[in-house]
């Protein structure tokens, strides 16, 4: 499955505010795209480190990449490991960057519901396997984005989704209500690469893993 070139490690990364901080971390420990990844059009980049290449995908599309060794390692939200739901690579670092947390949350000073719950959210996996810890009984419905319009507009009792400051949920009329898992940006490794690149891979995992405990000491 895995064509790469067992001299060259290829990275996920994702576009938006999670590359905006995981690039300087990067950068600290050595590896830096040769060009301004914002601003091309490409989506595959050489580095600052020799044979070390990063791709820029969609999050939801780094653990199929790593998983599957067309990519190497990957850097994603927990959110989206834990609604993956894989065993096809290991999860060896917590960056600690891009941290929120995964909520329920419902129209402020609604009265709880009686009866089967419905619940938004772009986590179908992970909402049903947290209510079905609880013992409580919902009907999930799987929306790709602007859960927070869902209850106003009739279509759920409650939404689970990423909170970070609160104000999206604010502006929507909603509050948060339990705390599902605290989220970050992990890093993710393909089982069969960090075997057969062991050399390569495990002293970048170092490297990034300084650079994580550095970054916490400032
Ligand atoms: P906030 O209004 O600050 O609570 O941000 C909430 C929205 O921003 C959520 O609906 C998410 O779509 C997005 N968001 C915030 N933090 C993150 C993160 N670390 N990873 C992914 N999405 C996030």
């Amino acid at each position: 499955m895995n064509s790469n070139n067992s001299q060259k490690i290829v990275i996920a990364l994702t576009k938006g505010r999670i590359l905006d901080e995981v690039l300087p971390l990067f950068e600290a420990a050595g590896i830096a795209p040769l060009e301004d990844i914002n601003s091309s059009r490409k989506l595959i980049f050489d580095t600052t480190m020799p044979g070390v290449q990063i791709m820029v995908i969609r999050g939801s599309d780094v653990p199929t990449y790593v998983e599957f060794g067309s990519a190497d390692l990957g850097v994603v939200g927990k959110d989206l490991l834990l609604e993956y739901g894989s065993e096809g690579f290991y999860e060896p670092l917590d960056l600690k960057l891009a941290k929120c947390r995964l909520m329920t949350a419902a129209p402020v000073g609604a009265a709880p519901v009686a009866g089967r719950i419905k619940v938004a959210t772009k986590f179908a996996n992970i909402t049903k396997r947290y209510f079905a810890e609880q013992g409580v009984q919902v009907d999930v419905i799987k929306l790709n984005g602007a859960l927070e319009l869902a209850p106003s507009m009739g279509l759920a009792d409650i939404i689970v989704d990423i909170v970070d400051s609160g104000n999206t949920l604010k502006a929507n009329g909603l509050e948060p209500l339990q705390l599902i898992a605290q989220i970050s940006s992990r890093v993710i490794v393909n089982k069969a690469a960090l075997k057969m690149k062991h050399a390569l891979i495990k002293p970048l995992l170092q490297c990034l893993a300084e650079a994580v405990e550095a970054r916490a000491q400032v």
